[in-house]
């Protein structure tokens, strides 16, 4: 508000010191009059201004960084459509539909530039807009470099989520070194019908979904006693997404999806039984899937993606149990690097992708089939 009246009050200082000198030919300079922005969450983002200019304004433009975790600050640059004028109010609504969803708790840098016909320009100062979920009152607890946002149930259910939080970073520091190295967010939302209400494209099955680049998380828990339980899991899950992309971000490359999904997998806790069983009758029949395979994302497919999870738990169980947590953190070192599959493996533990899968295949076998 302070800066958009300074904005306002410059032309008319301006316009004075012109009349005082006997300039009689400059032409009044371009000023905003007004700019705003409404959040449609988590629809859309409305940028309104009104400038105005002693002679036809012919150009407008919003500049826009979204602030995220990124080797590039990458600046979006709009041109507002409206007919030249020395007064124009002119709008541009960011439509999330077509760029993806951001998360509850993101920021907007934003600012104008504005040119007239006589090739005047101005530009104003950054503002910034905060992207919230203003459907519900949300509540927070914050605990080291954890902050949970949540808005049903009690304290003590924010605070044994809490309890579950910090377990999970345990268990992964324990077993593969990596920790937190920038806080992190989770929004609970009260069920996962409320946290589809926050997406853009929501999935039937969605429950959890981490916004890595943000380092945020939304998940839907109710705070009955079987919705804490899948809650947990799905928080160590989503947890770890978050904790092994910052430590491994790199702009050459992405971490194989085994790795990154049985790591994820691996500090929710011992396998659920489901998964074991369709793990054991993948082994029966002889078509597991092979780490290769696994590197890419998953079959859309409910029984071949429950088993690439599955397999991949049992590949991460596997790396840590047989070689342990030090050469777990360097193998993510190394992926840090932005190395390939292939060579990362090889480098720190001396097999690719093939060797990985025969080693873990015969190790695992005795195991299943007894
Ligand atoms: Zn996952």
């Amino acid at each position: 508000m302070t800066r958009r009246a300074v904005v306002t009050v410059l032309p008319v200082l301006f316009l004075v010191v012109s009349l005082l000198c006997g300039v009689t030919e400059a032409s009044e300079p371009i000023s905003v009059l007004e700019s705003s922005v409404v959040v449609d969450f988590p629809g859309s983002i409305t940028f309104k201004i009104t400038a105005g200019a002693g002679s036809s304004i012919t150009d407008i433009r919003l500049h826009y960084t979204v602030n995220r975790m990124s080797h590039v600050r990458v600046v979006s640059e709009v041109p507002l459509v409206f007919s030249p004028s020395s007064r124009v109010e002119a709008r541009w609504v960011w439509d999330m539909r077509m760029s993806g969803g951001l998360p509850p708790g993101s920021a907007v840098d934003y600012w104008w530039t504005v040119r007239d016909g006589n090739g005047n320009m101005m530009e104003t100062l950054p503002e910034r807009v905060l992207v919230e979920d203003r459907r519900y009152r949300w509540r927070n607890l914050s605990e080291g470099g954890v902050t949970i946002y949540w808005y049903n149930g009690s304290d003590g259910f924010a605070r044994e989520l809490m309890t579950a939080v910090n377990s999970a970073l345990a268990r992964l520091a324990e077993s593969t070194g990596a920790v937190l190295e920038r806080p992190v967010y989770l929004y609970i939302y009260a069920s996962s019908s409320d946290l589809r209400g926050a997406m853009i494209f929501p999935q039937e099955w969605t429950g959890g979904v981490a916004f890595s680049g943000f380092d945020t998380i939304a998940i839907g828990i109710s705070p009955d006693g079987a919705g804490m339980d899948w809650g947990k899991r799905a928080i160590a899950h989503e947890l770890t997404h978050l904790v092994v992309h910052q430590i491994t971000f790199n702009p050459y490359n992405s971490l194989p999806v085994w790795l990154d999904e049985g790591l994820a997998m691996f500090t929710e806790g011992e396998l659920e039984p489901a998964f074991v069983e369709i793990l054991n009758r993948a082994v029966r029949e002889d078509r597991l899937i092979s780490v290769r395979s696994l590197a890419s994302p998953f079959s859309a497919f409910t029984e071949q993606s429950l088993l690439s999870y599955a397999e991949s738990y049992e590949i991460v169980d596997y790396l840590i149990r047989s070689f342990g947590q030090e050469k777990m953190l360097s193998l993510l070192n190394v992926f840090r690097e932005g190395c390939g599959y292939d060579e990362a493996l090889g480098r720190i533990y001396g097999f690719d992708m093939d060797g990985l899968h025969a080693r873990w295949v015969s190790a695992l076998e005795p195991a299943v089939t007894d």
